[in-house]
């Protein structure tokens, strides 16, 4: 399926199956802008709650905070945001069309664009002739735009503000409240997942670039002497990654090479470094994505801002090329520098008996960019396997885990019990949905589409001696259990601490395929 139709397939059945809204769509829609539905804000939460589990709930010394998306200029201005948080444009002169010009002359002329100035790229342009995709006419002298949202606080419009382009700003400036609340010691990290807004100038590609997106962010505080040994390393150090590195013999390629190996040779600056690439390699594995998918890309100076010891990008395959889902950054004393020359506030911790500003090593991941990328790996299209499209989420990632169905509608006991049985899962906190209209076959196809790995369907055999069946999504095979065992079964199943071919070993096969 070539690149454009798969994005296409996979927007139908996200936009009409729940996943995505369009915002404002019945006013025609908002470019760059979705919302999540009733099964995207399910699968969301998954997302998240398992990036909880391996970067907040696996650590010892990690805490989060929630901040708020609306922040006073000075903070942005300390944070460097408001002098550099800028993309390169021009306008054609015919029909107003604006580009970015980095993005334009990578993918016109195949060279890099970024990290160039706005004079270079002008003479890139006339020296190639570029003019406006859209209609031939000649481009503007390239200009600077800052992506960010600004915003007039209270009524006098005196206050200036942005909307945060990142939320990694509320955690730095509020470093100091948060140790002290929760008397942490380097080394120690704070966490936190929000919504950030960036003005993006041609947002694109469904959910990959978006103007209002969700990060995950994780700043880790440390010193040098603390970020050369993690505790943990151990655990990582013979994880291999696939790594393209910017310098050396290699550079660009795509090579093999363990955690362990790369600190030994100076490739990566540190242990925590190598560490947070490590979980941040078993996250994107956890949520299905195949080995040959994920690279870590080494940020090339040219790209890379001055204060950084080290930038990694994850990047994904998808049908349109390897993209950026997340970035890890050795940022130094950077940003608690900056804001506490800003501010006045010194911003530093007791440590070794003095105050120190620690320095930071961050990991930062946009949720949709990786919920674009769960829903391309495990998309099965028509025909794959059986007649109609499907989604073989992983069943701990699944929106929905399980359907309840009664066989006939018209059957009260059947509905009724059917009903029962949805309640109660309901009130365990598994997320089910119950559907009787339309025949099995036809209520399974539903079930698929959205990926829920498991139907139970409550029939005759039910009413008499209190079993069910248990659909398998991937085999599309049934097993018949008793249904006060159920509830374990479907717990084992949903976890992933049994499979289907378990069950099977100890539970009657029934129906035909
Ligand atoms: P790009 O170069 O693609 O604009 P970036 O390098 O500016 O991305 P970062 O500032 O490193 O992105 O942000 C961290 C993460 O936030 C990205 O890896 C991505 O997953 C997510 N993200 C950033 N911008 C967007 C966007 N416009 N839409 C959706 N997700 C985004």
């Amino acid at each position: 399926m070539s690149a454009k139709n798969l994005v296409d397939r996979i927007y139908e059945i996200a936009t009409r199956r729940g996943f995505f809204i369009p915002t404002a769509e019945i006013y025609g829609g908002l470019a760059g802008a979705f919302d999540y539905g009733p099964i995207g804000t399910l699968m969301k939460r998954k997302i998240e709650e398992i990036w909880r589990e391996i970067f907040v709930l696996d650590e010892d010394n990690v805490w989060e905070i929630d901040g708020n998306v609306i922040l006073p200029e000075r903070v942005l201005m300390a944070s460097g945001h408001v002098e550099n948080f800028v993309e390169p444009v021009a306008q054609c002169k015919k029909c107003n069309a604006v580009y970015r010009v980095d993005k334009l002359v990578e993918e016109l002329l195949n060279i890099p664009g970024e990290g160039k100035t706005p004079k270079e790229l002008e003479k890139i342009i006339k020296e190639n002739n570029i003019r406006c995709p859209a209609c031939g006419g000649e481009l503007s002298d390239v200009r600077v735009f800052n992506v960010m949202f600004p915003l007039l606080i209270g009524p006098t419009g005196r206050l200036k503000g942005y909307l945060r382009p990142e939320t990694a700003q509320n955690i730095f400036i509020n470093f100091n409240r948060v140790w002290l609340a929760v008397r942490a010691r380097l080394p120690f990290a704070i966490a936190q997942i929000g919504k950030s807004f960036r003005n993006e100038i041609s947002p694109r590609q469904f959910l990959y670039r978006l103007r209002e997106f969700t990060q995950m962010e994780i700043e880790q505080f440390g010193t040098p002497e603390i970020f050369a040994k993690h505790p943990r390393f151990h655990e990582v150090v013979d994880l291999e990654i696939n790594f393209v590195p910017a310098k050396g013999e290699n550079a660009g390629r795509t090579i093999k090479i363990k955690l362990g190996e790369a600190v030994e040779k100076g490739i990566f600056p540190n242990e925590y470094f190598a560490y947070y690439i490590g979980k941040t390699y078993l996250f994107y594995k956890r949520l299905g994505i195949p080995d040959e998918d994920i690279r870590f890309r080494e940020i090339p100076d040219y790209e890379r801002p001055f204060y950084s010891k080290m930038n990694v990008d994850v990047e994904i395959r998808l049908s349109i090329g390897w993209k950026e889902v997340e970035g890890t950054a050795y940022r130094a004393d950077y940003d608690l520098s900056r804001h506490s020359r800003f501010s006045g506030v010194k911003l530093a911790i007791q440590h070794n008996g003095k105050m120190v500003i620690p320095e930071v090593i961050e990991a930062s991941f946009g949720i949709e960019r990786t919920m674009l990328a769960i829903l391309e790996k495990c998309f099965r299209p028509e025909n794959y396997d059986r007649p109609w499209a499907w989604f073989a989420f992983p069943p701990y990632l699944a929106p929905i885990s399980v359907a309840v169905y009664p066989l006939l509608e018209k059957e009260k006991a059947m509905v009724e019990k059917a009903k029962e049985l949805y309640r109660k899962l309901r009130k365990k906190k598994v997320n089910v949905v119950f559907d009787a209209k339309g025949s099995i076959g036809k209520r399974y196809a539903r079930a698929d589409e959205i990926g829920i790995p498991f139907c139970i369907t409550i029939d005759h055999e039910t009413l008499e001696d209190d079993t069910v069946t248990i659909r398998d999504r991937d085999s599309k095979e049934q097993v018949r259990v008793p249904i006060k065992e159920l509830e374990d079964i479907l717990n084992k199943l949903i976890s992933g601490s049994v499979s289907f071919e378990d069950i099977k070993k100890r539970y009657p096969l029934v129906g035909k395929k």
